[in-house]
Order: C-alpha cells, then sequence, then structure tokens
C-alpha cells in the first residue's frame, strides 16, 4: 500500500509531474472542496499537501476571490480588535493543511481506478472451479456440514456462471443469494470466510443487530456495501463481485405485538431487498457514514452474493407445530410428541416457517437457497480438533515444535475437551476456550526446562485429576511436525 502513498517531492501546482504519478498510484485523486473523483470531475490542480482541486472548485474559488473587495482590508495596521492580524480582520482563512493531517488524503479515501479494458480479463467461464473442486477445498478446513458444502459449492458455481455469461440466451440466470440456518458455533461464518479465501473474491461480514433503517442510530443498510468496498481496496469492479455475509439474520424478524416502527426489524428487511436484487447505490468511501467529508462511489450489487446466517432460535417450535398439526388430523394420526425427540428437525424447514418466524415474504423470495447447518455432535468436535487443515491443535505443536517440543494428545484427551465443550452449548467456539485454559500452563513451564522433549495431553489432565505425561529429550523423537494421537495403550508404555 505504502508504494500508493503520494511523494512529497511529486506535488506541483502546475500538475506537470501529474503524468509520472498516475502512472505509479492505482487511487484516482478526489476534489478536496466538492469530494468528486477525477474520473468524473476532470484533471485535477494539485496544490502542496496531497491537496487536489478540480477545475469547476478552482474557478468558482477564483470567482469569488476576485468578487471580494480588498479595499482597506488590506495592510491594516495591527490592532486590538484584529488579534494583531494585518490583513482580513474577523476572516479567519482555514489552512487546509491543518485539515489535512500530515498524510494527506489517504489512499483509504480514493477509489480505485477503472482498469483499462482488456487490461484484465473479465471472469472466465472456463476458469470457474467446478462444484465437485470447491467442495474438496472446503473440505480440508470445515468438518461434517456435507450437505451445507454441497449447497453452497453449486450455488456459487451458479452465481459466478451467471457473472460471466451477463445473461444466457435471453433467460436470466436468478441470482442465488443465500440463507443459512444453524445453531450458533456450527460453522456458518467459518464456511463463507473459508468459502471466499478459496474464491480470492472480498468478502464484509455484518451483524444484522447493528443495522437500523436510515435516518435512525446504528449503521444504514448501505453501509454493508461500504464495508465490501472497503474489503475490495476500494475497488470497485472487485467489490462488485464479492460476497457479503449478513450474520445474525432471525435478529431482524417482524417484531411481534408492537405498536411503535419497527426500525431495526422489519423496515431493514425492507431496506435490502433492492440490495439483494441489484441495485446501484452510492456509498462513502473509507468511512461508514455518508457525510461532506467523503467521497462516494457508486457500487452495482447485481453481481454481488449476499449469504444471510442465523440461528433462528424458536423455529424448532414453528416445524414441530405445523408438522404435528399435519399428523394429528385423520386416520393416520400420529402422537403428538413424534417430533419432539427428532434430532436435526431444523433440515425440515420451508418457506412458510420461515414466515411464521418473521421473515418478510419479499425478503426470503430474495434468498432463492435456503439450507440448514447440523449441530455439532461429540465426534464432529473431535475432528475439528485435529482435523481441518488450520486445526487449533495443529497451531500449539507449530508453536512447541519452534522449542523443538513435541506435543501430543491421546485419543481419550480428545474426546474429554469435546465433551466438555458440548457442556457449553456454544458450539466450536468452546473448543478454543476450553484449549487455550489447559495450555496456558504448559506453554508457560515447557520453555523454562530446556530438557523436556514430548508433551502428552491426557485425559486426567483435561480432567484436571492428573497432569500431561512429559518424556525427556534423550528420547528419540519420529515425525516432529505431525499431530499424533497415541491411543491409550501405548500411552501407559511411554510414560
Ligand atoms: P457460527 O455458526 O456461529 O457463525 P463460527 O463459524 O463463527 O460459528 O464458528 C466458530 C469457530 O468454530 C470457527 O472459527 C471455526 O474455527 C470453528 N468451527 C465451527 N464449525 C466448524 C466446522 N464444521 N469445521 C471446522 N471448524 C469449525
Amino acid at each position: 500500500m505504502d508504494d500508493n502513498r503520494y511523494d512529497d517531492t511529486k506535488d506541483d501546482i502546475n500538475g506537470e509531474n501529474a503524468g509520472t504519478e498516475e502512472k505509479q498510484s492505482d487511487y484516482e485523486d478526489v476534489c478536496f472542496i466538492c469530494r468528486r473523483p477525477e474520473s468524473k470531475a476532470g484533471k485535477m490542480f494539485r496544490l502542496p499537501n496531497h491537496i487536489c482541486i478540480c477545475d469547476d472548485c478552482m474557478h468558482k474559488t477564483m470567482d469569488t476571490v476576485s468578487q471580494f473587495d480588498y479595499q482597506g482590508l488590506l495592510n491594516q495596521p495591527p490592532t486590538d480588535h484584529n488579534n494583531g492580524n494585518n490583513r482580513f480582520p474577523n476572516i479567519s482563512f482555514v489552512n487546509l493543511a491543518d485539515l489535512q493531517g500530515d498524510g494527506g488524503i489517504p489512499n483509504k479515501q480514493k477509489i480505485r481506478k477503472k482498469k483499462a479494458s482488456g487490461e484484465k480479463p473479465e471472469i472466465d467461464i472456463r476458469n470457474i472451479m467446478p462444484p465437485h473442486k470447491i467442495k474438496e477445498k472446503l473440505d480440508e478446513y470445515v468438518v461434517g456440514q456435507e450437505y451445507a458444502k454441497k449447497v453452497v459449492s453449486v450455488a456459487v458455481y451458479n452465481h459466478y456462471k451467471r457473472v460471466a455469461t451477463g445473461t444466457m440466451d435471453e433467460i436470466e440466470i436468478e441470482k442465488s443469494n443465500m440463507l443459512m440456518i444453524g445453531p450458533t458455533g456450527c460453522g456458518k461464518t467459518y464456511l463463507v470466510k473459508t468459502l471466499a479465501r478459496l474464491l480470492d473474491v472480498p468478502l464484509a461480514i455484518t451483524d444484522a443487530t447493528s443495522l437500523t433503517e436510515a435516518g435512525y442510530i446504528g449503521d444504514d443498510i448501505e453501509s454493508v456495501v461500504s464495508k465490501l468496498l472497503a474489503a475490495a481496496d476500494n475497488d470497485v469492479e472487485r467489490a462488485e463481485r464479492g460476497i457479503i455475509f449478513i450474520d445474525e439474520i432471525d435478529k431482524i424478524a417482524k417484531k411481534k405485538n408492537t405498536t411503535s416502527r419497527d426500525v431495526s426489524g422489519e423496515s431493514v428487511q425492507q431496506g435490502m431487498l433492492k440490495l439483494l436484487e441489484g441495485a446501484e447505490v452510492e456509498v462513502p468511501v473509507g468511512a461508514n457514514s455518508k457525510n461532506a467529508m467523503v467521497p462516494l462511489a457508486t457500487v452495482n450489487t447485481r453481481n454481488i452474493l449476499f449469504i444471510c446466517g442465523g440461528a433462528f432460535p424458536d423455529l424448532e417450535e414453528i416445524i414441530k407445530q405445523r408438522l404435528n398439526k399435519k399428523t394429528s388430523i385423520g386416520y393416520n394420526a400420529e402422537l403428538r410428541d413424534k417430533y419432539d425427540k427428532e434430532k436435526n428437525i431444523l433440515n425440515r424447514v420451508t418457506v412458510e416457517d420461515i414466515k411464521k418466524f418473521g421473515m418478510i415474504p419479499e425478503f426470503i423470495g430474495r434468498l432463492p437457497v435456503i439450507f440448514t447447518l447440523d449441530g455439532l455432535s461429540k465426534d464432529m468436535m473431535v475432528k475439528i480438533l485435529s482435523e481441518p487443515k488450520n486445526a487449533i491443535l495443529k497451531q500449539y505443536q507449530k508453536l512447541l515444535e519452534l522449542d523443538e517440543v513435541q506435543l501430543e494428545f491421546e485419543q481419550d484427551a480428545l474426546e474429554a475437551i469435546a465433551e466438555k465443550a458440548m457442556e457449553k452449548d456454544t458450539g466450536a467456539r468452546a473448543l478454543r476456550a476450553i484449549i487455550e485454559e489447559f495450555m496456558l500452563d504448559i506453554m508457560y513451564e515447557v520453555p523454562k526446562d530446556d530438557n523436556i522433549g514430548r508433551v502428552t495431553i491426557t485425559r486426567d489432565y483435561i480432567q484436571g485429576t492428573g497432569g500431561p505425561i512429559i518424556d525427556i529429550r534423550s528420547n528419540s523423537l519420529e515425525h516432529p511436525d505431525r499431530l499424533k494421537v497415541i491411543e491409550n495403550g501405548n500411552a501407559g508404555a511411554q510414560a
């Protein structure tokens, strides 16, 4: 980013060096007065301290100044009334440099220039990763959630196919915005983050709870697009192909039994409709809200993929009610509590249920891909600990490896950690907290003693009834770089 910064030595009022600078910077200049970028306002006058002023504003300023009556104002002797200033009494000139701080308009508030056509290929349909490849990649990071990974892979593939072709034989392909439903900590955010990284597209994550209708306290709905633009380095074209993830979408359900205006619920859903579908929005660059000091950029959301996620806590009840109603009528009537014990009842969700939960039909209509994620089981937790490419245990092993200490976990210890996490009911998020708690002592003690060659974590240590097994360095250690789970039987022999 630093090489895009202005160089003081290049500032010149006449703009003689403008050509050279243009080549070096990917960012557009923005007029200091009217805030329009160079592409709209035309060539800029460059003043010292990185101030750019467009032709129009410069002329207006000159006109105003030339109409001013200077008679008697210049060369006035200093008096008490004019604070010792011998010019322009009662008029203080703003020093533009003061407003600017020391860095001039940062790149953060500049829009990246449009690329000349031909400079970079558009998304090529042959280069889009096919669904099975996307899923394969997701498998490396996300444990379980097979159905969700499959749906996401296909939806994303279709989405970028749509982006690549524009329209297909006059048949407009529908946008594949998604709604994912799953309990907290089951990997919704993680799935989207992994996806964006694999596809190398910018990603903005927002919490629906912070959004309110424009004009009320809270973030405007359009601020999500502004975040995406920032994530794309202010490159409008890149942002227009990005992904926006809106978490906690269930929190903007219609409020029930309310008489006041629902500015953070139904109104937000209404406000999001045009974004979801595709619209041109003017968003502030480098700031969260529109104001006079911030330049604006126009972003088209037509090709932005929106993914909404939420836990929808009472949805299970609504589904059960519906199912029970269906089966309690007629000859096939079944027991009322038939569905009470069914696991993953969320899988049976229908659009009707979501409507009943409080999402408005127009909103659901714009999220055609609806799917659920499973709550995490103990087995999945154990896998999450050790299997993904960036698994948390692998991270600790890497850390200790730098001290030339081998860290190992008994299978039984992993299960104990998973059991503890299940009790907390916050999904995989509990895992990190638990591990950090017991790893603290190890990370503190191990570097003290150079003789320690291997530490093995046991179930007893996790449950607080024993300590880890410490091996002294003289033992020959094999595979220091692999996560090695020692079976119960072996652990005793090594101790
Ligand atoms: P939420 O569903 O509430 O958005 P997150 O995606 O934030 O949950 O999950 C929290 C953390 O738990 C993630 O950062 C990730 O490390 C881990 N995690 C959750 N589910 C999985 C999974 N299926 N596979 C791998 N890691 C997971």
